[in-house]
């Protein structure tokens, strides 16, 4: 998976679809899925669906993406999945520090930490999701919040291998909610966290790829995109449909 900035639409699907609404989803979606060939395009099913998803879209330029790993390779985990476990179905990128993980299921930025160099050692393409709530924004906190998570989760990433991950810009009090950030309010917060990254360097912010995420959907998909640092979104509940996230990606900039 390339990711010098080309635009990615990368669906979430949560826990939602078994295998057989996996395949039926992808009976729809992938014989129109090479009309854009200028954008990338990734599904995150659940862990079971993803060999599915995999051997379905072998042969097409389809990402298929985990929500979540563990950071160790193996070992006395219970209930948790690791980066080569997921490279062996066919996994090329993993949804890292959604805030349904961090807010329902305890994720740190300490975990993130060693989550994020560990896919990358594996091979995996981390797409690190960073953002604040309603709380935060009203206290005039985004930006405290953004540096602390950007600067936390990537401590550990050698500069050389920063454009390797993608960074989604989900303020939390948008997601599920139908409550999209404005374009502005989201070019402003990705600006901000591209002019963090220019603190590691200023190679690194003009290479990185950040998606906006939040209630994205057909009808104000293409105002958030056409933002100059907007690089593609993070779409939850709207990539459950195959029309409807076919319609997101066909909003993307040419
Ligand atoms: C998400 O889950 O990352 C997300 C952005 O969800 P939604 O599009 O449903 O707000």
């Amino acid at each position: 998976m390339s990711n010098e900035r080309r635009p990615l639409i990368a669906g979430n699907w949560k826990m939602n679809k078994t295998n057989a609404e996996a395949a039926e989803f992808l009976d729809e979606f992938l014989p129109g899925a090479g009309d854009r060939p200028d954008v990338d395009v990734a599904i995150c099913p659940p862990y079971t669906a993803l060999r599915t998803v995999a051997e379905r879209s072998a042969g097409t330029p389809l990402i298929v993406s985990a929500q979540n790993m563990h950071e160790r390779e193996g070992g006395a985990f219970t209930g948790e999945v690791s980066a080569p476990m997921l490279r062996e179905v066919g996994v090329q990128a993993v949804v890292l520090g959604h805030s349904e993980r961090r807010q329902l299921f305890g994720e740190t930025d300490v975990a993130l930490q060693r989550k994020v160099p560990a896919a990358l050692a594996a091979g995996l393409v981390p797409i690190l999701c960073v953002g604040e709530t309603e709380d935060e924004r009203e206290a005039g906190e985004t930006e405290r919040k953004l540096r602390h998570q950007v600067q936390a989760d990537l401590a550990e990433v050698e500069d050389d291998r920063l454009t390797q991950i993608t960074i989604a810009y989900e303020p939390i009090w948008a997601i599920g909610t139908g409550n999209t950030a404005t374009p502005e309010q989201a070019q402003d917060a990705i600006a901000f966290v591209r002019a963090l990254l220019s603190d590691r360097s200023p190679a690194v912010a003009a290479g990185v790829r950040i998606l906006y995420g939040g209630s994205v959907n057909a009808g104000n998909a293409a105002e958030l995109l056409s933002q100059p640092d907007i690089d593609g979104a993070l779409v939850g509940g709207a990539s459950l449909d195959p029309g409807e996230f076919a319609a997101i990606i066909a909003a993307a900039p040419r």
